[in-house]
């Protein structure tokens, strides 16, 4: 993911004139933070923090954690993560978390202390004017709300404003948990209307229930879109049902703790997902879930990338020859932050919104960057991922269009 993410950056920077040093710059990682954290239990775990760039603003980024988790993911994730403040046009950087481990094997005491380990650790580093993180894979408001608590209880800061995605009770905003969902189903429907699709009726399936994906189908079932899903998947299994699910029911039965094996409905996996006949094919899983391995599978001519980095270089490559239209990570996921950035904006003033008023931001955010990426994909014909890296940097470099 990093080679692919460090590409992607070079090309764009490259299209549009900037010099070596230029790109060298570009992909300079300010600060990197490895650590090791104890628990009680006598379990050793890797950390890290990658602090890449904060140009234009405090550093921002979620913290995952996850047994897969590596030093070069976390880069290559806290370069996206530039990539995506910058092309929404937020005044933020970029920074990313990761804690080697699977959350599920640790029972709540330790899963607290891990988190409240993970901000000792940092303490000095992060806080509202430095690095603001946020949840990301298996991270939730519960994890947050601790962090928050003890980087307060560690500097006095009160302002809460140190961590975004904390529950609404601990200063979190409205809105946030749907946010990178919702982003997401404003950004396809821009692209569709700019397909003169929007009127179709098309079908989806989508590559992991978890927050992201299951808020996507919500918002998509309640907004009247002309979107039927058709297939859903989690780590485990998935399901399929041409004539279409209803999102409520999944959503209900993952909230309970469901695993999509158990549902019934046609069974397939998460591989046969990923070649189904559909329209549009949502990818919320993890990285490289479409690679050289699978990429000759793939159908839909639409794909949306929920997750980051879901389609490595390669795959890109083909799918983009082959006529598919894959809408980045950078903006199409980038819902979540643009809310982290109003929850901040919130305790910074000490003001609270209400989630109509959230929701009507987080539109304008999206909207704006997504026509602003369909004009620039126009105007140098290139792919929306190359446009989209070409619009964070030139707002990284001040070039105006
Ligand atoms: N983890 C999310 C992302 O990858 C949100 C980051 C944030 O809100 O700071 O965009």
């Amino acid at each position: 993911m990093l080679d692919t993410a460090k590409a992607l950056v070079k090309s764009a920077a490259q299209k549009l004139g900037l010099s070596q040093a230029e790109i060298d710059q570009l992909l300079t990682i300010n600060k990197e933070h490895q650590f090791e954290i104890e628990l009680s239990e006598g379990q050793r775990l890797q950390a890290y923090r990658v602090q890449h760039n904060n140009q234009r603003g405090p550093y921002k980024g979620g913290i995952r954690f996850h047994p897969e988790v590596d030093f070069d993911e976390v880069r290559a994730l806290a370069i996206l993560m530039t990539m995506k403040t910058a092309a929404l046009d937020l005044p933020l950087g970029g920074s990313k978390g990761g804690v080697v481990v699977d959350p599920r094997k640790l029972n709540t005491a330790a899963l607290e202390q891990l988190s409240r380990e993970y901000v000792r650790h940092l303490k000095d580093y992060i806080g509202p004017d430095k690095d603001i993180p946020a949840p990301d894979v298996n991270t939730n408001s519960t994890i947050i709300d601790w962090m928050v608590d003890e980087y307060s209880v560690l500097t006095d800061d009160v302002s809460r404003a140190s961590f975004t995605g904390k529950s609404v009770a601990k200063g979190g905003s409205l809105g946030r948990d749907a946010a990178t969902g919702r982003g997401g189903l404003i950004a396809l429907t821009e692209l569709l209307r700019h397909q003169g699709l929007e009127k179709k009726k098309l079908t989806y399936a989508v590559q992991g229930f978890g927050n992201v994906g299951s808020f996507f189908t919500l918002v998509a079932s309640q907004s009247h879109s002309k979107l039927v899903l058709v297939a859903a998947s989690d780590s485990g299994s998935g399901i399929y049902n041409e004539k279409g699910l209803n999102a409520e029911d999944l959503s209900k039965f993952k909230a309970a703790g469901g695993r999509f094996k158990d549902y019934a409905s046609k069974q397939i996996s998460n591989e046969q997902l990923i070649g189904l006949d559909v329209d549009v094919l949502i990818l919320a899983a993890l990285g490289d879930a479409v690679t050289e391995r699978n990429v000759d599978n793939v159908k839909a001519k639409i794909i949306v990338e929920l997750a980051n980095g879901p389609v490595n270089e390669a795959a890109y490559e083909k799918l983009t020859r082959g006529g598919c239209v894959i809408l980045p990570d950078i903006i199409a996921n980038a819902g979540g932050v643009v809310v982290s950035y109003l929850e901040w904006f919130q305790n910074m003033h000490g003001e609270n919104w209400n989630e109509a008023k959230v929701n009507a931001e987080l539109k304008k955010y999206m909207t704006k960057a997504m026509l602003k990426l369909l004009k620039l994909s126009d105007q140098k014909h290139v792919s929306l991922t190359e446009a989209a890296f070409m619009l964070a940097i030139m707002h990284l470099k001040d070039i105006k269009n």
